[in-house]
């Protein structure tokens, strides 16, 4: 089934996915812990060990990135990211200021193989309402998508891009639904469970260092390798463009597997910049143990196994609309 969708709610929700998830398929169950990667947090506070071998289902290589993924996961029409056109975009005079409360949190900050996660100690603390939102969501969880940088040209990491054009790195910010969900795993796999806040950087050896930046980047010098942990005081927002009531929203999915289409997004036209050795500065960290006996998670194309590029290809948008909340950038 496929609706022009202009509703305020995001109606696909990813039921085979969720049910074929929690299957009792061997297969299945790993990737159902493969989804929740954050969710390792959890398991960690109950001393419950988990394989690395968890979260090896699918990476970004070849043989297991993003062009092999719906050989596993069932994919509808309304995947995320997409390419936003913005002469198609329909302004919304609805569309308020979000409501966010910036407060410093606790956030444990961990290497998880193909990317470096920084989730919230308590998962209700910071509520998120307003803007295109139905509900009350609470912060869970944020990362960055980013690429490598060569010769002092970087390899475009963003996943959403605007016209075509396309930013060095995407921050996104994940929140879950309290008011309809228990728990943030109930919410992940559920409809209107998830809302994303996705915040543009450029990078350019023009920009000044953004010093807010270096919080980031100090903690993935803590985080070089898979299960590293650190634990740092912030709030999420603290990266935000000064410009938060310009947003795009449309309805769409986890840009990684299980790829649930559960989740409302809202993007910040307005990048941040940092600087070209910030963004170098990310890629620091490594999908293996040097340690251990395991394989890379993740090898980046000339076979390191630093994490970086780790961002999905533009999705078909489909019928769907994306709304502005905002007439024009000018
Ligand atoms: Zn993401």
């Amino acid at each position: 089934m496929l609706v022009r969708q202009t509703s305020r709610k995001c109606f696909f929700v990813s039921r085979n996915i969720s049910s074929k998830l929690i299957s009792s398929s061997k297969i299945n169950t790993k990737s159902y812990f493969n989804f929740f990667f954050n969710t390792i947090f959890d398991f960690q506070r109950k001393n419950i060990h988990l394989h690395h071998r968890l979260y090896t289902d699918w990476d970004y290589s070849k043989e297991h990135g993003p062009e092999r993924w719906q050989d596993t996961w069932q994919l509808k029409n309304y995947q995320s990211p997409i390419n936003i056109v913005t002469q198609s975009v329909e302004y919304d005079n609805n569309l308020k200021p979000l409501e966010i409360m910036r407060k410093p949190i606790n956030i444990h900050v961990r290497n998880l193989g193909f990317n470096i996660s920084f989730l919230a100690d308590d998962l209700k603390s910071l509520v998120l309402r307003g803007g295109p939102l139905n509900y009350n969501y609470a912060f869970r969880e944020l990362h960055f998508h980013w690429g490598e940088v060569v010769k002092n040209q970087c390899n475009l990491g963003c996943e959403h891009s605007f016209d075509d054009k396309r930013y060095a790195a995407e921050l996104h910010l994940v929140h879950w639904n309290t008011d309809l969900y228990e728990t943030d795993l109930q919410a992940l796999r559920s409809k209107d469970g998830i809302t994303v806040l996705g915040v543009m950087i450029d990078a350019s050896d023009s920009y000044e260092p953004n010093k807010e930046f270096n919080v980031i980047i100090d903690a993935f010098k803590k985080v070089l390798y898979p299960h590293d942990k650190h634990m740092i005081n912030i709030s999420p927002y603290f990266l935000f463009p000064s410009r938060v009531e310009n947003y795009y929203t449309y309805c769409g999915s986890l840009t990684i597997p299980p790829l649930s289409e559960n989740v409302t997004w809202v993007l910040f036209p307005d990048p941040i910049q940092i600087s070209l050795d910030q963004l170098k500065s990310l890629n620091i960290t490594y999908s293996v143990d040097p340690n251990s006996n395991s394989k890379p998670i993740h090898l980046t194309s000339d076979g390191s196994p630093i994490i970086t590029n780790n961002s999905r290809p533009v999705q078909p948008l489909n019928n769907r609309v994306v709304r502005s909340s905002f007439k024009s950038l000018i």
